[in-house]
């Protein structure tokens, strides 16, 4: 699961995790508002910030640093609603439903710091870097070397020592090093105690006055901690999130949706990655990953196949069923169901193998859907691919 800038910030903060005071806004004049009392209170600038859920928003016009109330409200009225457009959200972009109005800050230095789960280590690995504001992937590429990095053990915590080694190492001096530890060491505890799998600070800004201050935050969290993170649960975004996947979440399905034109109901993740690949290999291009599971229900099954026809891109569906614990018959009637329910508009290929597969033929059979059966994975994927590039 994924949260907004201003999310992430309430998170640091309960931390003691530095940062700048900030107020959500869902319309122009809560941001006017905002911007008129954080103006007050520590002066212009003010800084207005579209809340997406996808980085890069300064290079794509979602932040801008306002020097005064109706400046505020142009920056506003501009951002508020926009389709944001940025290396994370695909040319359509994304749609701004808030803003982000925060103090402005005397930036001296601008520095990258991550953690992700090092799941070969089986540790937090904490990265720094001085290539702050730029896109880590790109500094990574190109100059592996600038990049620091330290392991936290689970029992230990992130130590003084490991703290100070990417401080000094982040070239900071004097009272800025002691800053640094203490928010590395809490940005440790927050990243841990909330289950995160991500966090970013980029940039992690030194101030003028020598402050070291969170400019911006990204967390991604660990759906399998969710069940004890309820506060985080509330900070779920549905605006946010594709339809489709939420409305898989519902039913218990693993669904992921793609850029392709074959849709694909598989059950088990390792058969449905499997799919894509021939898919792939046939030269066609899958739609969404979709595993139904082992224990799938004709409900589930019904709702699954309804999830892929809702796409209005996919121009065929692969069926591809091996029933070990999920019966042929089962997955049949749901298909049929759903068929009938959506109607099928698209060529459906299907392959069954496995429990019940003579009566999950049958069922298919006499339903009077047009269905290409497939002997294999291999005949299955090639003429799900001959199908669209037929259409
Ligand atoms: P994104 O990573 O999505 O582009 P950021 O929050 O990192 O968004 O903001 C982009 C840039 O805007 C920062 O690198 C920083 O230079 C500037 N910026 C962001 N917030 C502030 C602020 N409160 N005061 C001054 N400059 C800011
Ligand atoms: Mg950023």
């Amino acid at each position: 699961m994924k949260i907004h800038e201003y999310q992430g910030k309430e998170i640091l903060r309960k931390f003691n995790v530095a940062t700048l005071q900030g107020v959500v806004a869902h319309s122009v004049a809560e941001a006017v508002a905002a911007a008129d009392d954080l103006a007050r209170k520590f002066g212009w600038p003010v800084v207005v910030k579209a809340q997406i859920h996808a980085g890069g928003r300064g290079k794509g016009g979602g932040v801008k640093v306002v020097k005064n109330l109706d400046d505020a409200r142009a920056a506003a009225e501009k951002i508020l609603g926009m389709m944001l457009v940025t290396h994370q959200t695909g040319p359509q972009g994304q749609k701004v439903h808030k803003l982000f109005i925060e103090q402005g800050c005397a930036i001296a230095r601008e520095l990258y710091l991550g953690a992700v789960v090092d799941r070969v280590n089986g540790r937090v690995c904490f990265m720094a870097s001085t290539e702050g504001g730029m896109e880590i992937e790109k500094v990574a590429e190109e100059h592996p070397e600038k990049i620091l990095k330290e392991w936290v053990d689970p029992i230990v915590g992130m130590t003084g020592f490991q703290a100070r080694n990417l401080a000094f190492g982040l070239g900071l001096e004097g009272k800025q090093v002691g800053k640094a530890v203490s928010f590395l060491q809490n940005m440790y505890r927050a990243f841990v105690e909330t289950d995160s799998s991500l966090a970013e600070i980029n940039p992690l800004v030194i101030t003028k006055d020598g402050d070291v201050v969170a400019l911006d935050a990204k967390f991604n969290f660990d759906d399998n901690g969710m069940f004890r993170q309820a506060q985080l649960g509330d900070m779920r975004d549905p605006n946010e999130e594709d339809p489709r996947e939420l409305e898989a979440k519902e039913f218990d399905l693993s669904y992921i949706a793609l850029d392709g034109d074959i849709g694909c109901m598989v059950n088990g993740a390792g058969l449905a990655m499997a799919t894509m690949d021939i898919i792939k290999h046939c030269g066609g291009e899958p739609a969404n990953f979709l595993d139904v599971g082992g224990g799938a229900d004709e409900r589930k099954v019904t709702a699954a196949f309804k999830i892929i026809l809702k796409d209005p891109a996919v121009k065929a569906v692969f069926v591809n069923i091996f029933g070990g614990i999920a019966k042929c018959d089962v997955i049949a009637n749901g298909v049929v169901a759903a068929a009938k329910q959506v109607g099928l508009k698209v060529p459906l290929v299907v392959r069954l193998e496995g429990t019940n597969v003579d009566l999950g033929k049958k069922i298919l059979a006499d339903s009077g859907l047009a269905i290409t059966a497939a002997d294999d994975m291999l005949d299955g994927a090639k003429k799900a691919v001959a199908a669209v590039k037929g259409a």
